[in-house]
């Protein structure tokens, strides 16, 4: 492309002709299919070199990596700023870049976060921080979770300028400081720069997963809603003295009598709009009974066979209600002292549409003694479930069903938490997109785990995608 254009440029000087012909010249040229292959090997090497700055958070040093992409973008004509870094603190930043459409429609916001989790080098086949690309492999942390993503974000925008792809959207790139660890770099832009995103309409960032099984692609999973994170700490005091005489004052069997009934707690389901469509989706994967089930799930739970299968899947099981996960747990810390308290943690996620002030009544029943006090010690984020039945939902179907007409477009709900939250909370619809299709084992393996790692195919994959996501969104 460089080349042709420098061609372009040639001729026209030894034409004699006048700067802005030249403009309309360019234009003129119909928009050249982008070659796929050579974008997705300058993802591999950008991806490399973005992973070799080591933005392990704590302390992040996302200042680092936001000049790195704005050092790209700036070489590829888009506008780009670094923003929040007082605010931040010392080494982080927020990058905010805008590439412009003709802004007759609302605009589409594309967001990772450039910060990644520790990495134990011991475990790894090679260096963490390597970017090394070996076996077709761009490896690394953060290969998968996720500056691949970043980059696919980046080159799709790319492709698309330099394709001269008509946009009437414009396209947001953001890059966040710290969502592994406070999700402070969203939470500042969303509060400081509010403006500087009042006119879009869609985002999309991680939060979806595709199926891939041995190769072969189970469903497309966008995520449409989020669990929202409730944890609580459960305190018991009582009288400490010597173990050797017990009391009625110790605080330990209170509660691990109250935790005994909260950990026998069924609570209730409830299937939301994107869940229920989840299991009709891949009701067409499965024989009877197994499908008759899925395509009705509330409807199921009255039968104890199919409510047993289903709930022993423990993603299914997190789908479709809110969940207690019994986890930090404290009494004494010497055998022969009876404690003068006794506390632990609730790892409780909530669905969407939740109302936490009737889940802490509810909790407070089943612990069902006064001794137990329950206190929130993080609260939940703004509730997030978005319709599927939008341009960008449906420019991500089609972009899939191009590729694999017969695999499910579906909606999990994504049981953990990111950063959309704090954007839904502006009123963008936020969109969780999976840009790849990596196999189930190397995901689970490499997210937060040891050899992370994508392969250039992938890549390359992801970036053809995106650019037909955001071209057929527009
Ligand atoms: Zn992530």
């Amino acid at each position: 492309m460089m080349r042709r254009l420098f061609t372009l440029c040639a001729l026209a000087a030894v034409a004699g002709a006048p700067f802005p012909a030249l403009l309309q010249a360019q234009r003129a040229v119909p928009a050249a299919t982008p070659d796929w292959n050579a974008l997705g090997d300058q993802a591999a090497h950008m991806l490399a070199d973005y992973i070799k700055i080591n933005t392990t958070n704590p302390p992040g040093n996302e200042l680092a990596s936001a000049r790195f992409l704005k050092g790209i973008l700036d070489r590829e004509g888009i506008e780009a700023q670094i923003l929040d870094t007082a605010e931040l603190g010392a080494g982080r930043a927020n990058l905010y870049a805008r590439f412009r459409g003709t802004g007759k429609k609302k605009a589409i916001i594309l967001l990772h976060h450039m910060d990644v989790v520790p990495a134990a080098p011991s475990f790894w086949k090679i260096p963490p921080f390597s970017g090394e690309i070996r076996d077709g492999y761009v490896w690394g942390r953060g290969a998968i979770d996720m500056k691949s993503f970043g980059v696919v974000d980046l080159l799709a925008m790319v492709a698309l300028k330099r394709a001269h792809v008509p946009l009437d959207r414009d396209i947001i790139f953001i890059a966040n400081a710290d969502e592994e660890l406070g999700s402070t770099g969203a939470t500042v832009f969303t509060k400081r720069h509010a403006d500087l995103i009042s006119d879009a309409e869609y985002l999309v960032t991680e939060g979806g997963q595709n199926d891939v099984v041995n190769g072969k692609l189970i469903y497309y999973g966008v995520g449409v809603a989020e669990k929202r994170t409730f944890w609580q700490g459960l305190t018991v005091t009582g009288i400490p003295s010597h173990g050797s005489r017990p009391t009625p004052d110790n605080p330990v069997p209170k509660l691990v009598a109250a935790l005994d009934r909260i950990a026998h707690y069924e609570t209730p389901i409830h299937p939301t709009p994107g869940v229920d469509k989840f299991f009709k989706d891949i009701s067409v994967l499965y024989q009877e009974p197994q499908r008759g089930w899925l395509s009705n799930v509330a409807g199921a739970m009255s039968d104890s066979a199919a409510r047993k299968w289903i709930l022993s899947n423990v993603a299914w099981n997190a789908y479709l209600r809110n969940t207690i996960s019994l986890t930090g747990l404290r009494g004494s810390n010497k055998t022969n002292v009876i404690p003068p308290e006794a506390y632990a943690e609730l790892d409780i996620r909530l669905l969407p549409d939740a109302d936490t002030a009737q889940f802490s009544a509810d909790l407070n029943r089943v612990a069902n003694d006064t001794a137990v006090h329950i206190r929130t010690i993080f609260g939940p984020k703004t509730p997030l479930e978005v319709p599927t039945n939008t341009d960008f939902f449906r420019a991500i179907e089609r972009a899939s069903h191009d590729r694999d007409p017969k695999a499910p477009v579906t909606t999990p709900m994504f049981t953990a938490a990111t950063d959309r939250p704090l954007y839904r909370a502006l009123g963008i619809a936020t969109y969780g997109l999976d840009p790849f299709r990596i196999e189930n084992t190397l995901y689970q393996e490499g997210m937060h785990g040891n050899n992370e790692r994508i392969s250039i195919e992938n890549l390359t994959f992801g970036i053809h995608y995106m650019y037909d996501i955001l071209r057929y969104a527009q």
